[in-house]
């Protein structure tokens, strides 16, 4: 395994709208990391808990989960799970979240939860991945105070710039408030398809938007990365031949290259 000599880098990959590809770009982004040897953590925020189920973790079969660390019900060594990939821990998440909000009304800094936790067991790992749930609500809010940057997926399709007048208006809020470094490192084209004309005009318009912003590797629809969480593994560790396992090698190797990772 690699080692960095700095805190590491806490990505928030955050897009309120649903089913945009963000678990899927977070779990392979990882495990593309965990190949490069870079010591990689993903954090499942969303109580839909499909970030942990894809590395096989199903919350019925009990353990702590992200909620039982933010809450100090439970320490960091006893929510962080290994994967059969060396350089890739994993905290999963729980559909309990909703009894953790009621826990939690009236408590004041409530936002820095996820940052309090995190910075206990930071200096084992290079990059943080947190994968947010499809809203600009107290979970996705807590990633973006942790981080120090925001990946937003984005699906090429016909409305994908909505909504992200919203997002961006979030995370000016948040800079201001709590988290003056926050920036938005880029956004990635998912469910992109070559043969498409409307992919190309999706593409054209948000790199209009975010100029120098979107990264280079667009991640193409492939149906293995869609079968791949049914077997509880990344795509790479599931058919490493897969044009989706090829995208998120690239978008790896592209992410490390802007942060002066390589
Ligand atoms: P949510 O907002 O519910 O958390 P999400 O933004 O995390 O959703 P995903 O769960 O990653 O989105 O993707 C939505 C659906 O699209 C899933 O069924 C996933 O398997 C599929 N999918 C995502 N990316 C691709 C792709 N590149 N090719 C084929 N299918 C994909
Ligand atoms: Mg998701």
């Amino acid at each position: 395994m690699k080692h960095f000599d700095r805190p590491p880098v806490v990505i928030a990959l955050a897009n309120q709208k649903g089913g945009v590809g963000k678990t899927t770009t977070t779990v392979n982004l990882a495990a593309s990391l965990a190949v490069y040897e870079v010591p990689t953590l993903l954090v499942d925020m969303d109580p839909q808990a499909n970030a942990s189920l894809a590395f096989g973790l199903d919350y019925r079969a009990g353990g702590g989960h992200v909620y039982d660390l933010m809450l100090g019900r439970l320490s960091f060594d006893q929510v962080v799970r290994k994967t059969e990939l060396e350089s890739l821990d994993i905290i999963p998440s729980h559909p309990d979240v909703v009894a953790a909000e009621v826990e939690l009304v009236g408590l004041e800094d409530r936002t820095l939860l996820l940052r309090q936790a995190l910075s206990l067991a930071a200096d084992r790992y290079a990059v943080v991945l947190i994968d947010c749930p499809p809203a600009l609500g107290f979970l996705t809010l807590n990633a973006l105070v942790a981080a120090n940057h925001v990946i937003v997926p984005m699906q090429c399709e016909f409305y994908a710039l909505d909504g992200l007048v919203r997002l961006v208006q979030t995370i000016d809020l948040t800079r201001r408030s709590w988290n003056p470094g926050l920036d938005i490192l880029g956004l990635v084209l998912t469910m992109f398809d070559a043969r498409a004309r409307l992919s190309h005009q999706v593409a054209e318009d948000v790199e209009r938007h975010f100029p120098g912003k979107v990264f280079k590797t667009r991640v193409p629809r492939n149906v293995r990365l869609a079968e791949s969480p049914s077997h509880g593994k990344p795509v790479i560790l599931f058919d490493v031949r897969a044009s989706g396992a090829t995208a998120h090698m690239e978008l790896a190797a592209e992410l490390l290259a802007r942060l002066n990772l390589n």
